[in-house]
């Protein structure tokens, strides 16, 4: 058992999108000696309108792909990180690097391999600045034949060679294919690197530096100078963060939370910010916010089917949901009543097959009546505080009804932390504000 405290960091790609940047992450960095690994993402906008390194790799694979002057783009590239290892004072060159890439492009590869290629490049700067062994994450991290997160694999390799660096820079974003090609997670994946080689150290703490002090209790371009969360269980950041709240890669949560270590969200330019905490459970205090976030998202339409008789029609909802399935569409929520159910699904997963859905679930089930309505947000308000507490669903509903705004449906998990409405999409606002205004305003108990 190894008694030594490490956290792995990751550093997003506004906090390396230039030497200036650099500096702070190298501060940052050295200023703790049990931050040991780092997982580095690709360089990101230095300024509004700036174009971020992976976008450009994107460009370049295609415009090679169509016969274009991909070489133009390439060294637009290139000038960023020798911008980069300039304003460092660096003795590297990336010549044969870059040389290897155009080669590989012009041999004919897979534009994940040119994506990839921001966090390598990146994570070699890094190491060179740092003075840290660098470790190829295609030497670490893998996929199976399918595609997906080879997560026993992975486990086995990165853990042991992880124990041969004291000190180490591995690149997010990407790993390898079992035929040897590499191959990269959703955008914005380097959180999951990230969590992943915390998994495989047995990091004590996963610190993923960005450049906001951590997740607010409602979107700031709703409401005016939110409340910053200092502490948020795994499971309420899930809800918070489908619903719409986006500081951290949804998938980056799994290979955190199944070792139990804790994710802290911190600042690049305001590294004294204690930021978000994210853990697997609070305990509960009678200071708790009875909410710790609240969040939203519209494009949702709710397929409603009435039937007299339904609660007594054994399978009638699987014979319902059955035809979801069959097409391939995902439902979110569904709110049912004595005689009436309805489905909450994207309005954009229904709409290229509504006719046909409308149709068999007619046939399947010989509804009374069946409507759609489109346009709805999802209003999800979220608080491990609401759990045995009562009042809270009252004060949430209070100043729904305060705003002037109707409710359509309304869901409460059995886990009594969430509670989601779905209203007109242009009422969204409006909703978020009242409630964040009843919990959190000046006047709020
Ligand atoms: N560089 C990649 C992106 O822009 C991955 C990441 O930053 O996490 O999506």
């Amino acid at each position: 058992m190894r008694n030594d405290y490490i956290k792995v960091v990751k550093f997003g790609g506004s906090s390396l999108a230039d030497a200036n940047q650099f500096k702070k992450v190298i501060d940052i960095i050295k200023s703790d000696s049990t931050r040991r690994y780092v997982v580095p993402s690709a360089p990101g906008k230095r300024f509004d309108g700036d174009f971020k390194v992976t976008d450009k790799l994107y460009e370049c694979y295609h415009t090679a792909k169509n016969g274009g002057d991909f070489r133009a783009l390439l060294s637009v590239i290139r000038s960023r990180y020798d911008d980069i290892i300039e304003g460092l004072s660096l003795t590297l060159d990336l010549t044969d690097e870059f040389r290897k890439i155009e080669e590989t492009i012009v041999a004919g590869c897979d534009s994940d391999y040119v994506a990839s290629r921001g966090e390598y490049l990146n994570g070699m700067v890094l190491a060179t600045a740092l003075g840290y062994d660098f470790i190829d994450a295609a030497d670490v991290l893998f996929f199976d034949n399918k595609g997906e997160f080879d997560t026993y694999k992975t486990q086995k390799v990165m853990s042991t060679v992880l124990r041969l660096h004291e000190y180490a820079v591995i690149p997010g974003f990407y790993g390898v294919l079992p035929n040897g090609k590499v191959k990269t997670f959703s955008r914005g994946g380097s959180d999951i690197s990230g969590s992943i080689v915390a998994r495989a150290c047995e990091a004590d703490l996963y610190e993923n530096w960005t450049d906001v002090s951590g997740f607010l209790v409602a979107d700031p371009r709703i409401v005016k100078n939110p409340k910053g969360i200092d502490v948020i269980t795994y499971t309420e950041l899930r809800e918070l963060s489908y619903h719409g709240a986006n500081v951290l890669h949804e998938d980056a949560i799994f290979p955190v939370r199944m070792a139990g270590i804790p994710i802290n969200i911190r600042n690049t330019n305001r590294p004294e910010d204690k930021g978000t905490m994210i853990i697997a459970h609070a305990e509960r205090s009678e200071n708790d916010p009875p909410i710790t976030g609240i969040s939203a998202k519209k494009g949702f339409c709710v397929l409603t089917i009435e039937k007299d008789m339904m609660n007594n029609q054994i399978g009638f909802g699987r014979r319902v949901l059955h035809v979801f399935e069959n097409h391939g569409i995902s439902f979110e929520h569904l709110p049912s009543s004595i005689d009436s159910v309805g489905v909450i699904v994207t309005t954009e997963s229904l709409r290229p097959k509504r006719d046909m859905v409308i149709n068999e679930i007619c046939r399947s089930v010989e509804p009374d009546s069946i409507q759609l309505e489109e346009g709805l947000a999802l209003v999800a308000v979220v608080g491990r505080g609401m759990v045995n507490r009562v009042g809270t669903a009252a004060r949430v509903f209070n100043a729904v009804a305060k705003a002037g705004v109707n409710v359509r449906t309304i869901d409460q998990g059995s886990g009594e932390f969430n509670i989601i409405l779905s209203i007109s999409e242009k009422d969204m606002n409006p909703v978020i504000q009242a409630v964040y205004e009843e919990f959190f305003g000046e006047e709020s108990v």
